[in-house]
């Protein structure tokens, strides 16, 4: 892959893991010992009357918790087509069947958008300890990984807490193994050892590296994701291991036990394949030129069914527009759904939606992502670039999703896939849920539909439907 590249595509990780992070791990104590009492900029009034809107709330929320449409419509997802990596036929499988299914709804310009994915394949893998006891070790390896020699690199493990121990040790982990034990504090801070863990220790000679999964609680289960090289830098396989072999590693570690490993990794990409964004509208019936977005993606990782990651968040969206059509809910300003393919390892989706679009990128008038799993929905993130007149609308209209506690909005949000078009100025949201078990099972084997609850998914998508027909159905707009 070029340099630029992937240097884009650690930044736009990093962008998009900052935003989840400050909208889902608030540190309150932190933030209060970081910033002397903010005074807060004052809202203006808001332009929106929302008495109009309260009749259509109330339809949209009874409706939605009395249909089990949206997990059922998961538990295909989930069941019959299971997880969804770029470039695997999975994905292919899944977009399909949202295009045919979105069509049988009778949703408007119903149709996939070509994009070109990267088409990494994790292979056959495993991790051993081969002194001073035998054992097997769980693992799985980072997505972007190179793999290791079929004979596996063998070598001794050095463990460290944090970067600034590595840098410390210096040439001392030349030759060696590198292992991060970094416990989880929040996911915008801990994933950077998943991203750049490799290359900072290929830095120093380092022949291989594994990092703590990135994640508070842990059953044995190893958690993926992205990893990016820096270009500067050898290319060294790395991989995922659990909390409690990371532990372990530091405790015969710091026995001074020099335990060794085998690592192998089949790990490789094949050239970019065909993948597809899809997209389905309910079209306005004054002004359809005028967008409201509401999205999620289609694809996952290569483990468990991508359940909460993100196949719920593409129901929500979905299933928000079909429901509003079977009600007979016409807004003024179309609706486009968009379930964006390639966010996991790439972001090619989100990046392919702006350039195909960019004619018609200043009649969005607010794009929302949802990708933060579907548990209770607590209201709408909302970008802190946004300008003041749209926050204070919102947090009107929020006013109608007090009686499900759907109400608030809080002071950052947005995601990775409407990155770009928020980078283009459109007002970004990302739908907000309590997510407290998210990262317990992100990325794992465990994101399976078991953790959905249907309630929960059912208020996400009457909060997600109440938000996108009242905005979209505006007299005026939103500034
Ligand atoms: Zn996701």
């Amino acid at each position: 892959m070029h340099c630029l590249k992937l240097f884009a595509l650690v930044s736009t990780l990093i962008f998009s893991i900052a935003i989840t992070s400050r909208a889902q791990n608030p540190n309150p104590t932190a933030q209060a010992l970081a910033s002397p009492t903010p005074t807060p900029t004052p809202l203006p009034s808001p332009t929106v009357k929302i008495d109009g809107y309260r009749a259509a709330a109330a339809r949209i929320i009874g409706a939605a918790l009395t249909s089990d449409h949206p997990y059922a419509r998961l538990a295909h997802l989930t069941d019959h087509i299971g997880n969804r990596l770029s470039g695997s036929t999975n994905l292919e499988r899944a977009i399909e069947w949202a295009l045919t299914e979105m069509k049988r709804d009778g949703l408007d310009n119903v149709r996939g958008e070509k994009v070109m994915v990267p088409h990494w394949v994790r292979g056959e893998e495993s991790l051993e300890m081969l002194s001073p006891v035998s054992r097997k070790l769980q693992m799985l390896g980072l997505g972007n990984s190179i793999g290791t020699p079929a004979e596996g690199v063998s070598a001794e493990a050095i463990v460290v807490r944090n970067f600034a121990e590595l840098d410390r040790l210096g040439e001392q982990v030349r030759g060696k193994i590198v292992v991060y034990n970094v416990p989880f504090t929040n996911y915008g801070a801990t994933v950077l050892y998943r991203l750049q863990g490799a290359s900072r220790a290929a830095r120093y000679g380092a022949v291989a590296a594994l990092v703590r999964s990135i994640t508070p609680v842990s059953l044995q289960t190893p958690h993926t994701g992205a990893m990016g090289y820096d270009p500067n830098q050898p290319k060294i396989p790395v991989a995922a291991v659990t909390i409690e072999v990371a532990e372990l590693l530091q405790r015969m570690n710091d026995r001074g036990e020099h335990p060794t490993l085998r690592l192998k990794m089949d790990a490789k990409f094949l050239p970019d394949a065909e993948s597809a964004n899809v997209i389905a509208e309910l079209r306005g019936s004054e002004r359809p030129d005028e967008i409201v977005l509401i999205s999620g993606h289609f694809d996952s990782w290569d483990v468990g069914q991508g359940a909460h990651d993100d196949g719920g968040g593409c129901i929500v969206a979905w299933e928000a527009v079909r429901l509003l059509k079977e009600l007979g809910l016409k807004p003024r300003r179309t609706i486009r759904v968009v379930l964006y393919t390639n966010e996991e390892n790439g972001s090619r989706g989100g990046n392919a939606y702006r350039d195909a679009h960019r004619a018609e990128i200043a009649k969005h008038i607010l794009a929302i992502e949802s990708d933060s799993g579907v548990y209770r929905p607590e209201g709408f993130g909302l970008s802190d670039t946004a300008p003041l007149q749209v926050r204070s609308n919102l947090q009107e209209i929020a006013k109608l999703l007090v009686g499900i506690a759907a109400d608030n909005i809080a002071e950052d949000g947005g995601g990775a896939d409407i990155g770009p078009l928020m980078r283009e100025g459109v007002p970004g949201a990302s739908l907000d849920v309590d997510g407290t078990h998210y990262f317990d099972i992100h990325h794992t084997q465990a994101d399976t539909l078991d953790k959905v609850n249907p309630r929960e998914l059912a208020l996400c998508v009457a909060t997600m439907a109440v938000m996108a027909y009242t905005v979209a159905d505006l007299p005026s707009g939103l500034n």
